[in-house]
């Protein structure tokens, strides 16, 4: 069985995701990581990453891997652990930039297929439902207001000992938004048969148990 959710930054996708996927005995895959494994390396090569020319000819040089250790996601870059440093907000940035090359979503677009080929997945990204896994037997479309993802975003950044200031993280999550919903290559949207999930008044507690009892009514 398939599970795509979908949505913008700060929705609390990743966290509703795992939760649900640990639950209902799913594998979880966070597809916004791959991306910002590619952004990590366009970005240390001092190259831009909205530049086709320039990130283009990278990807022969990069190897991304997703592998579960204790069964939390792990993303190696040409076998380097790069899961902490891949949050970095302005890898944050550059993903987004890069995620609206042709070329770098195709060159993810197989990996992604081939997990959800092997497993049962919960899968959270932008474009799941629509084109990754368009015979999803549940497609969620998870978002709340620009605020209070904003808001939940500084906490998980203070959890993990990193300040931002709120008006600096509303206005990349606003930004990134933009991007993502505008791009003209599988931009972010909802897919005809998704279930738009407005969880603003929701605790994700109540998200979780929302997703969990949608993916029962599928047979989950
Ligand atoms: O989900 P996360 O915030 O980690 O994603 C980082 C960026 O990667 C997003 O802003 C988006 O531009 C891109 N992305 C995407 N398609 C996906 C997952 C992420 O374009 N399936």
């Amino acid at each position: 069985m398939k599970i795509a959710i979908d949505g913008p930054a700060g929705a609390g996708k990743s966290a509703a995701a795992k939760a649900a996927a640990k639950a209902l005995g799913f594998i979880y895959v966070d597809t916004g990581a791959l991306y910002r494994g590619i952004a990590l390396y366009v970005v240390r090569k001092g190259k831009n990453p909205s530049s086709i020319e320039e990130v283009v000819p990278l990807l022969a040089e990069i190897r991304i891997e997703m592998r579960h250790i204790d069964g939390e996601q792990h993303i190696f870059l040409n076998d380097e652990d790069v899961s902490e440093l891949i949050r970095m907000e302005h890898v944050s940035v550059a993903a987004s930039g890069v995620s609206a090359i042709p070329a770098v979503r195709d060159f993810l677009f197989d990996m992604q297929k081939e997990i959800a080929e092997k497993n049962n997945v919960v899968m959270d990204g932008r474009d799941i439902g629509t084109v990754v896994l368009p015979d999803a037997e549940l497609k969620i479309f998870l978002t709340a207001k620009p605020e209070i993802r904003a808001e939940r975003r500084v906490k998980q950044l203070a959890e993990k000992g990193v300040f931002a200031s709120y008006e600096d993280v509303l206005e990349e999550v606003v930004q990134r938004d933009y991007n993502d919903s505008n791009r003209d290559f599988r931009p972010l949207k909802l897919a005809e048969d998704g279930i738009l999930l407005d969880n603003s008044e929701y605790s994700l507690d109540e998200t979780i148990e929302k997703i969990i009892s949608l993916a029962k009514e599928r047979g989950a």
